[in-house]
């Protein structure tokens, strides 16, 4: 046998064996699968259920999430961050409802297109459900075969990634995508675990380059911690409001309404501007240091809109809460 195959097979014995009962595995039907993955990309399992569960009973069918009105969709998501994931998963749900007549097509490339739907929920969908062979490669499946297989390579770079990718879907069932799938996330979830994995009882073990070199191999490197430094520019009125536009030139804060925010080389005096304070903030693998500047004036940018800084809004992002909160102290 070789060694792919015994990595395929063992794991998938084990997943049969071992896997948990959670409510998205009743049936494959790709509405759950897909609610599952957008969840559990915010949240751990533990969690995730219960936003399962209240998700599929208020919506019990894409066409009743297709048709609620988003802030009811926004509500349940409360308490999931992220609010742009839950806005997603409800123009997917008018689409596939619009487009695919409430069907979910059954093409990787297609399921690619949707809103929200990334590499590896196209491939869990599309493998679970429609048995099409697509690897999910997330930082579960990185840490399991670069243990199992010995690779040292760091993943923050390109090269490695299609190492990876290309070696996970080497290893695929082409008969059973699905069930292989599942097996590499559970068992990279309950038995590869990030710390203390259980090499003594591990169904591996015997073939596990990380077990027999004594666990000497470099554990697989996460993405570095990137630091970032930018400036925040408030314009504020006496009504006690906030300019706020798209910032759709940075990245990780792509579609948020937020103050102007531009990157930085550290503090320095801006011109027109006061500063009001420094802070810290993380997002993912940024570190960010945050200078506020801010101005009172009641003319703004066309671009700006004016936002009350005391409307109670739940579904404003955390970040923004967090610069509403600084210069609210201004007043
Ligand atoms: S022996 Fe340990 S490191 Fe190797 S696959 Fe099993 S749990 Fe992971």
């Amino acid at each position: 046998m070789s060694i792919n195959h015994f990595f395929s097979t063992k794991i998938q014995r084990w997943y049969s064996k071992h896997k948990r009962d959670l409510p998205w595995r009743q049936n494959n039907d790709p509405y759950r699968i897909w609610l599952s993955e957008v969840i559990l990309q915010q949240t751990r399992v533990v969690y995730g259920e219960s936003y399962f569960k209240r998700f599929t009973s208020t919506f019990p069918t894409i066409y009743d999430l297709a048709n609620a009105p988003e802030d009811q969709v926004l509500k349940l998501w409360q308490g999931l961050g992220y609010y742009s994931r839950a806005r997603n998963l409800h123009k997917t749900a008018k689409l596939i409802t619009n487009e695919f007549n409430g069907v979910f097509p059954n093409d990787y490339k297609l399921l690619l297109s949707l809103p929200g739907i990334g590499p590896y929920t196209a491939a869990a969908i599309s493998s679970i459900c429609f048995h099409l062979p697509h690897a999910v490669v997330d930082g579960n499946v990185y840490r399991v075969l670069a243990r199992f297989f010995g690779i040292e390579d760091p993943i923050d770079t390109g090269q490695a990634k299609k190492r990876f990718e290309a070696l996970a879907n080497e290893l695929i069932d082409e008969k059973q995508p699905g069930n292989y799938n599942q097996a590499i996330m559970e068992f990279g979830a309950l038995v590869c675990k990030p710390k203390d994995p259980n090499y003594l009882t591990c169904c591996l073990n015997k073939s596990c380059k990380y077990f027999k070199s004594n666990k000497k191999i470099k554990s697989i490197k996460n993405k570095k911690n990137k630091n970032k430094n930018y400036n925040i520019f408030c314009y504020l009125n006496k009504k006690k409001q906030i300019a706020l536009t798209k910032n759709s030139q940075i990245g990780f804060l792509k579609n948020f309404n937020l103050p102007e925010i531009k990157e930085a080389n550290g503090f320095s005096k801006k011109h027109n501007w006061k500063f009001l304070k420094n802070y810290k903030n993380s997002i993912s693998n940024l570190k960010l240091n945050i200078n506020i500047y801010y101005k009172f004036s009641n003319k703004i940018p066309s671009s700006h809109r004016w936002y009350s800084l005391e409307k109670n809004n739940e579904f404003i992002p955390n970040f923004t809460k967090k610069i509403f909160r600084q210069v609210s102290s201004l007043f």
